[in-house]
């Protein structure tokens, strides 16, 4: 596994992990949205219990109550995000993406001919109009 000073002082000497990035950026990206989305169901699911701790001690009735059914459901939704959570250790342990999520600035590139600057994915020379 690289550290990340490792993984920095690599990128300052110029190798490029462009190639590899993109399937583990993806992995990331997917794993980390379904983290989230299983967060954001932990929340509610603690809200709701909160309120009907709250209303079944209002009523005087949380010792007779049951909340198992609550709390595996918690159970279950922590066991989930901690199995994500070492799904993304996985995918990012060796892995330089997270380095890299920035986009790239926009490259200009050298025409071969006329002398000017050519926008990357452009056509045509902005300047002379010349073919690129
Ligand atoms: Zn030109």
């Amino acid at each position: 596994m690289a550290t990340w000073d490792e993984i920095t002082s690599t990128l300052k000497k110029g190798v490029n992990f462009v190639g590899s990035k993109s399937k583990e950026l993806v992995a990331i990206t997917k794993l980390s949205t379904e983290v989230n989305a299983l967060k954001k169901e932990r929340t509610e699911m603690l809200a709701a219990l909160g309120a009907k701790v709250y209303r079944l001690v209002q009523e005087g009735s949380l010792e007779n109550a049951d909340l198992s059914a609550e709390v595996a459901g918690l159970s279950d939704l922590e066991r989930k995000i901690a199995e994500k959570n070492e799904e993304l250790e996985e995918v990012r342990k060796d892995s330089p993406a997270r380095v890299t999520e920035e986009k790239p600035e926009i490259e200009v590139l050298e025409p071969e001919g006329c002398g000017h600057e050519i926008p990357e994915g452009a056509n045509f020379c902005p300047v002379c109009g010349r073919r690129v």
